[in-house]
């Protein structure tokens, strides 16, 4: 049995990240229940900067496999805004509902409501081998919130294919389409065919 430490205190991603995986050979513990509680900066640029610095941080202090996401959303009329910015768009001490109401707010005198989610995912050994994978999903922001799903821009994150927002549909049909899906999807390949990170 393979230990891999999800570094992350967000109980949204766990759970779809436990979701998605069902190998019975690895078994993942969360920050919270191996007791590690020390506040890691991500002083990175980009979504895979922030990704590298998590896990690297997780499994060279414990010395285990560690995996890490970050994540977030990238409007093209913003300049690929809120980006690594997402979770403190509205300032460090705001909510969803307030991110989500500036987003609105920057967005609406923009006639292109394109947007996409994009998530990297690190998986560090501690014996520095690393991979990076990255999985991008594509919609446009709505202004009038849709759905009580998900989390997040969720309700305001309309995906065409669907004719719904990724907050109207359930856990289950994001993940088939998502970001983190299509990441985590990558990163399952890597986990098999990759034996060095099987020890
Ligand atoms: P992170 O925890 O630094 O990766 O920040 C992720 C932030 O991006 C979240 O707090 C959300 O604001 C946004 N985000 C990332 N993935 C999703 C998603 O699947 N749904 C909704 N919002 C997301």
């Amino acid at each position: 049995m393979t230990t891999i430490v999800i570094a992350t205190n967000n109980q949204n991603k766990v759970r779809e990240f436990k979701s998605l995986f069902d190998n019975p050979n690895i078994e993942f513990k969360t920050l919270k229940e191996i007791g590690y509680n020390k506040e890691i900066i991500e002083d990175g640029n980009t979504f895979s900067e922030n990704a590298l610095i998590k896990a690297k941080t997780v499994s060279k202090e414990l010395n285990v496999i560690a995996i890490s996401d970050d994540s977030g959303l990238s409007c093209e009329a913003l300049n690929g805004a809120p980006g690594i910015y997402s979770a403190r768009y509205a300032g460090p001490q705001h909510n969803d509902d307030d991110n989500n109401a500036l987003l609105i707010k920057n967005l609406s005198d923009k006639e292109n409501k394109n947007a996409k989610y994009v998530c990297a995912i690190c998986l560090y050994h501690p014996n520095d081998e690393y991979k990076i994978i990255v999985g991008e999903c594509h919609g446009t922001i709505i202004d009038t919130p849709k759905g009580k799903n998900g989390f997040g821009y969720d309700p305001y994150f309309y995906i065409d294919a669907f004719g719904k927002t990724f907050a109207e549909v359930p856990l289950e049909q994001k993940n088939t389409i998502s970001h983190r899906a299509k990441a985590l999807r990558g990163l399952k390949e890597v986990i098999n065919e990759d034996f060095s990170f099987k020890r």
